[in-house]
């Protein structure tokens, strides 16, 4: 793994279930372009739909694993859907599974997967929401940046501040707003605070490393 970020104290699973669920949506397809989350966990069924479920394993105050499955619209309107554990089709296909060590790492790596998807759509440069994985930047910023680096092909992100008009959009970019970004990039008035971060190390471009 080339990329680590640690934990927040008190990222709960409940807090990393909240990241997962804000970026997973935009995220999926490039899952799904790699043989992931395309089977439905509890019936079987491939499928290629937008829908899914986070759980949790291990003891209320004591969560070690959180799963993320898979699941088709069929399955996905059951009002009476049975615990996970009596799913029969969880598998590689149909569920991500994340450690708790792993899990800001899995939250800012999926939210770095969903700016990739919808820079086919919209180019960079783009911004998106701080997760509660990211701690202590959400003291000083409000946004991450994701741009192209100058010498390389890379994809570059940095903290930013960013003028959100409501409380919905995750990601946003194109338009007008992409040309605002540009010159807030122009100018330099972005924050270079990634060294800051503490626990982040990061070695080249991020990748998508962190799947299992
Ligand atoms: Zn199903």
């Amino acid at each position: 793994m080339s990329y680590f970020l640690r934990n927040p104290s008190n990222y709960t699973a409940e807090k990393f279930a909240e990241d997962v669920a804000a970026v997973l949506p935009v995220a999926l397809p490039q899952y799904q372009k790699h043989g992931q989350m395309i089977s439905c966990a509890r019936c079987g069924i491939g499928h290629r739909g937008g829908s899914f479920s986070i759980h949790a394993r291990g003891e209320p105050d004591m969560i070690t694993d959180v799963d993320i499955v898979s699941v088709c619209d069929v399955c996905s309107m059951d009002p009476a859907l049975p615990p996970l554990d009596q799913w029969k089709h969880v598998c590689a296909t149909s569920g991500m599974f994340v450690a708790e060590k792993n899990w800001a790492t899995f939250a800012t790596a999926l939210r770095w997967l969903g700016a990739d998807a919808l820079r086919e759509k919209l180019g960079w440069p783009l911004v998106s929401r701080l997760l509660q994985a990211d701690g202590h930047l959400r003291e000083v910023c409000n946004a991450v940046i994701f741009f192209d680096g100058s010498a390389s092909n890379l994809t570059r992100e940095s903290p930013f501040v960013f003028p959100w008009q409501s409380d919905k959009p995750v990601f946003a970019g194109g338009g007008s707003i992409k040309v605002a970004l540009k010159a807030a990039l122009r100018w330099g008035s972005f924050m270079v605070i990634e060294e800051h971060r503490s626990g982040a190390t990061k070695q080249g471009g991020r990748s998508d490393d962190t799947k299992k």
